[in-house]
């Protein structure tokens, strides 16, 4: 499986496309394109290599991550999957935008399908393993792909530090164990794809970060 990162919006959040090149499918995750020029990129890069939407899945539901979400999902018919922990986030989009000053519409939508800790999701003959997270946002979740050795870590664990915790539903006591039970327990090679910055690797965090020491 191939994953490719696009750095976007004033936020600087991470969108990926996970794309299988011989079964010519993606999924997008966390798609944050809030301009036009925004979205013809993640467009024109499926175009580019002939691949077909079969999903759009939210790590969490902050409005950085998901002002892309509902557009994408009408345009090619496909569902958004996420924890139903945010199911609450979902429905508040217009109050998150205005919390964060941001002066666009973001339409609010629903969690078409509900995934739960242990779900696994197939991309052509690869598997995706839903990890829930919780802590950043009451229904975070993680992305394991064994095959490939990555996780993307939504704004639960990022390079040298870890999501915030001071946002409505935030726990801090809860994002620590989930990393340590969930995300630490990993192999160490285990590329970790965050939510926003560069990758980093659950062996380089377990010696380095100092949130986890
Ligand atoms: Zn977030």
């Amino acid at each position: 499986m191939d994953v490719s990162r696009f750095e976007l919006n004033p936020f600087g959040e991470n969108t990926y496309i996970l794309w299988h090149k011989t079964a010519k499918k993606a999924i997008v995750v966390d798609p944050g394109m809030m301009r036009d020029d925004e979205r013809n990129l993640i467009v024109d890069f499926l175009d580019r290599h002939e691949l077909t939407l079969q999903a759009v899945i939210l790590t969490h539901i902050h409005i950085d991550h998901v002002t892309g979400a509902k557009w994408l999902a009408d345009k090619y018919g496909v569902k958004i999957l996420a924890n139903k922990g945010d199911e609450l986030l979902a429905s508040s989009l217009p109050l998150q935008a205005q919390l964060f000053g941001l002066k666009i519409d973001v339409p609010s939508f629903n969690i078409d399908q509900a995934l739960k800790d242990g779900d696994e999701l197939m991309l052509g003959d690869e598997k995706i393993v839903v990890i829930t997270t919780p802590g950043h946002s009451p229904g975070g979740i993680c992305l394991y792909m064994p095959d490939s050795a990555t996780v993307i870590s939504g704004d639960t664990l990022f390079e040298g530090s870890i999501g915030r915790t001071d946002l409505p539903g935030g726990n801090f006591d809860r994002l620590i164990s989930s990393i340590k039970t969930k995300l630490l327990t990993l192999p160490d090679d285990t590329v970790v794809a965050p939510g926003h910055g560069y990758t980093t690797t659950i062996g380089a965090e377990k010696q380095n970060n100092p949130f986890l020491a």
